[in-house]
């Protein structure tokens, strides 16, 4: 184990969407800010991955946006373009398609491209997986897998609520009972996302995305479509449903692939070139807190937890849930 760095005034586990705007919202405010994320890079669930010269979408898909406060955070992309309107609806499996009038927008480099963009100038260290958080001298001491530590005043968790649970298990740190019956009660669906790259177009509908009835599939995109100008070669993620996710989680890939590529067959348009699984633990939560986010406290140290698990199981409920915690972290500790 190192000795315990400087402390700083906020240290954010997660460079997801909540840590990335809550890190955003704390560095404009003066605060000082440390953000540390397992992945290899930034983004979390809102993940992109290349796979030859394709770029494929396997966490979210789209967002909406329904808050004024994410559409002000996010104006600027739209200006330039980096993010754009993708469709207000897609086909149905069982034939015909279902229009709304909700705008459903993408990244067209890919939806990781947005993390990216959010994570321009903060202090956030990829590849660095939290072990587990305890009380120290300063306030909070974070200790990495491979022993670092980090020392911070207060914390800010935006990990799926069970693992960071398990950080402060981890380092034997009890919250307020409440709080903690609360968030131990937050359960999440699970997700295996199949990407595969087609030897020619595919033949999934424009505007590139189909709707299923939710078993085994619950939805097909051919990423192909978001790409601008559209790419020739389909480039499909299909996302299983959450119950065929979790009785097959521990089935061999060959297995799950076969399967999915049989209930999508009719949309595949073209032989597999290459395919990849992804098994989502954590996808989206199940029964959200309707706070957007909780400020806790051990020993009257202050933690915050954020995420998509308060307020929203979207990609904005995890953005607005980030710009709240910044808010009651800014109000908790006065500028020095
Ligand atoms: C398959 C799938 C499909 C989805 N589709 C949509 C959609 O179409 N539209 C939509 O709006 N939303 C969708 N979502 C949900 C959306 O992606 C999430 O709501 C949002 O991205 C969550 O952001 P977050 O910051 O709360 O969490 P996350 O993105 O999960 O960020 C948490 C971060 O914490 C890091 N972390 C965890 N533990 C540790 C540790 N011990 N040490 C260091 N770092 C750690 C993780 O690496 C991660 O980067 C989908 C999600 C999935 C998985």
């Amino acid at each position: 184990m190192t000795a315990a760095s400087a402390p700083v005034d906020v240290l954010v586990v997660g460079a997801g969407l909540a840590g990335l705007c809550a890190a955003r919202e704390l560095q404009r405010a003066g605060r000082s800010v440390c953000v540390l994320d397992k992945g290899r890079g930034v983004g979390g669930r809102l993940a992109s991955r290349r796979m030859g010269a394709a770029v494929l979408d396997h966490g979210a898909q789209y967002f909406t946006l329904r808050s004024a406060q994410a559409r002000n955070l996010l104006a600027a992309w739209f200006e330039d373009g980096t993010l754009q309107e993708w469709a207000r609806g897609f086909a149905l499996a069982g034939g015909g398609k279902k229009l709304d009038e909700v705008p459903r927008y993408i990244a067209p480099q890919g939806m990781n491209v947005l993390a990216k963009l959010l994570a321009t100038g903060l202090p956030v260290t990829t590849s660095v997986r939290v072990a587990s958080v305890r009380i120290g001298a300063a306030g909070w001491e974070v200790q990495t897998e491979s022993g670092a530590v980090y020392a911070a005043r207060t914390l800010l968790l935006t990990a799926p609520v069970p693992q960071s649970l398990e950080l402060l298990s981890a380092g034997d740190v009890q919250i307020d009972a409440v709080h903690a019956a609360a968030l131990g009660g937050i359960e999440y669906k699970r997700c295996i996302a199949l990407l595969a790259c087609l030897y020619g177009p595919s033949a999934v509908p424009a505007p590139g995305a189909v709707w299923f009835d939710g078993e085994p599939v619950s939805w097909l995109a051919d990423n192909a479509h978001k790409r601008s100008p559209k790419d020739v070669d389909g480039a499909l993620t299909i996302h299983a449903g959450p119950q065929y996710s979790l009785e097959n989680w521990d089935e061999p890939d060959e297995v799950v692939t076969r399967e999915l590529f049989g209930a999508v067959h009719r949309y595949l348009g073209a032989a597999v070139r290459e395919s990849q699984l992804q098994r989502w633990r954590y996808s989206q939560p199940i029964n959200p807190l309707a706070e957007s986010c909780v400020v806790s406290s051990a020993g009257g140290v202050p933690v915050v937890f954020a995420g998509d698990a308060f307020g929203g199981p979207r990609v904005e409920g995890a953005i607005l849930s980030g710009l709240a915690a910044a808010e009651q972290i800014v109000a908790l500790m006065p500028a020095a």
